[in-house]
């Protein structure tokens, strides 16, 4: 059982958390939990203040963190046996986290390594209060350090989790403890290198240990508990109609956490798949609530779900190098690559003359400088490019599901809607496995465009199409 930031944002709110965990006890349930709503926010910013070099301000900082953290436990542990370890507790790591604040600051030096560290701080905090809480109802708990079990590369902010060391320690770990009929409080998000070096697993990287150590223990369900219902046909924070989808495969939910959709980790569903594990979206708030379960079955009553990025740019090479020279993609994609550059959607025209990609909107100079340098040849001597364009910025908007699959007039539909409302699509992609078409619209034009395609999708579903496909792909 995965609890998230907001889950776990307030006294009130963790009380709730236990009250879910207890009436989950005969499930010997494992907890994972991430840092306080804001927390890790919160500490990025501290890590940035450190190498300013200004002391009294990163102090000011640690004891604001300090006070929401002791305020917390205190709120919910009165027992002082409890109270008086959990505080220790806190206190000790917040001296850890000084220490390290104090070295970046001596240093006036933030490495990886370093931002990794301050980091961390906020899901070992949350866990030892969590369980601190479960003890004060009488459930026993062990808070457990991520770092003793999953082990990771050194690829700080985002790095990559070596099962084959990480599934026996977790085994090694949680075994004896749930034996015992204590209930395991792990903090999420973190790992270690095989040197102990802390490491991070990317933001909103909690519900990716859930289902490492989900895996790693067999476990019957891996829970993912937030603030909605489960994964809605679109983000309910944009689209008041969106509704909850009942079942998502783990291919269909795997494509909406690419494409934006925050309401669970991309790479949550690799472990779950492998051990074919189902997930469970749940609401921490309305626990009843059926919630969504992904699993490797795509149903067909799924309906199509909307996904959204924005702030990306669109990067175009255009020029006659691309003609019939496969080497040129591959170059061009090569120079981005190269610079650790995100790609995450690419569309070619079959004409061949022009090349369009996806990168974040901060990706951008770096993207196009390294182009130019790169490509100075082609484009001053050759003439083999013409010219590189860059858009921005830009929004991606997809539609995800297994009904689209050899189901004609869905992009007609799409396009119909867009057409209608006068969005202008600067380009479009879909995936061969015809379980997404993306459209790139301009950022301004990006919450109308999921407002009008959900609605033609979802809400008024009879509606012809403004224009026949063939007409469409024709004037296409
Ligand atoms: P947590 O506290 O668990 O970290 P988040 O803040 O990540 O929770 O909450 C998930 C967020 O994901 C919600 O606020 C919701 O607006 C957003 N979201 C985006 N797309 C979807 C979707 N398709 N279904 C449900 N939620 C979505
Ligand atoms: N606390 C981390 C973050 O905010 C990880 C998580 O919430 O899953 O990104
Ligand atoms: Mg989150």
């Amino acid at each position: 059982m995965k609890f998230g930031g907001t889950s776990v944002g307030d006294p009130k709110r963790i009380s709730q958390v236990t009250s879910i965990i207890e009436r989950h006890l005969p499930q010997k349930p494992i907890i994972v939990v991430s840092a306080l709503a804001g927390v890790t926010d919160r500490l990025l910013e501290l890590a940035q203040i450190a190498p300013q070099g200004d002391l009294r301000r990163v102090e000011r900082c640690v004891q604001a963190l300090r006070r929401r953290h002791r305020a917390v436990v205190k709120a919910l542990v009165k027992k002082p046996a409890i109270l008086r370890s959990a505080l220790q507790a806190l206190d000790e790591k917040f001296r850890e986290l000084s220490n390290a604040c104090y070295g970046v600051l001596l240093l006036r030096e933030l490495s990886h390594r370093s931002l990794d560290l301050i980091s961390s701080f906020g899901e070992r905090l949350s866990s030892r209060t969590l369980s601190a809480a479960l003890e004060e109802r009488g459930v026993p708990s062990s808070y457990v350090d991520a770092r003793r079990m999953i082990v990771t590369s050194e690829d700080h902010g985002a790095a990559h989790v070596d099962f084959k060391q990480t599934d026996p320690n977790v085994r090694r770990t949680l075994r004896p403890l749930l034996k015992r009929r204590r209930v395991p409080v792990v903090c999420g998000f973190i790992g270690a290198t095989r040197a102990g070096v802390t490491t991070t697993l990317g933001r909103s990287g909690s519900d990716y240990t859930a289902a490492i150590l989900g895996a790693a223990m067999s476990a019957a369900e891996i829970q993912i508990w937030k603030e909605v219902d489960g994964v809605c046909t679109a983000d309910p924070s944009l689209i008041r109609d969106a509704r909850v989808v009942r079942h998502l495969s783990y291919h269909e939910a795997a494509e909406i956490s690419h494409f934006g959709a925050k309401v669970v980790h991309p790479t949550t569903m690799l472990p779950a798949m492998r051990h074919n594990i189902s997930i469970r979206i749940k609401n921490t708030f309305r626990p009843d609530g059926p919630g969504t379960v992904i699993t490797a079955r795509a149903h067909r009553s799924t309906p199509l779900i909307l996904s959204s990025v924005d702030d990306v740019s669109l990067i175009t090479v255009e020029g006659t190098g691309f003609i019939g020279t496969p080497g040129t993609i591959l170059r061009v994609l090569q120079i981005v690559g190269s610079k650790g550059i995100n790609i995450f959607m690419i569309s070619m025209a079959s004409s061949e003359y022009s090349l369009s990609f996806l990168v974040r909107r901060t990706d951008t100079d770096r993207a196009v400088k390294a182009l130019e340098h790169e490509l100075r040849y082609e484009r001053e001597v050759e003439g083999s490019i013409r010219d590189i364009l860059v858009e921005s910025p830009m929004a991606v908007v997809a539609i995800v599901g297994s009904q689209m699959k050899g189901r004609p007039g869905i992009s007609g539909r799409v396009f119909g809607a867009l057409g209608q409302e006068g969005i202008n699509v600067v380009a479009i992609a879909q995936g061969s496995s015809e379980y997404n078409i993306s459209v790139i619209v301009r950022s301004s034009d990006m919450k109308r465009a999921l407002q009008c395609i959900h609605k033609w999708l979802h809400v008024e579903p009879e509606r012809k199409p403004a224009m026949k496909p063939r007409r469409l792909a024709a004037r296409l």
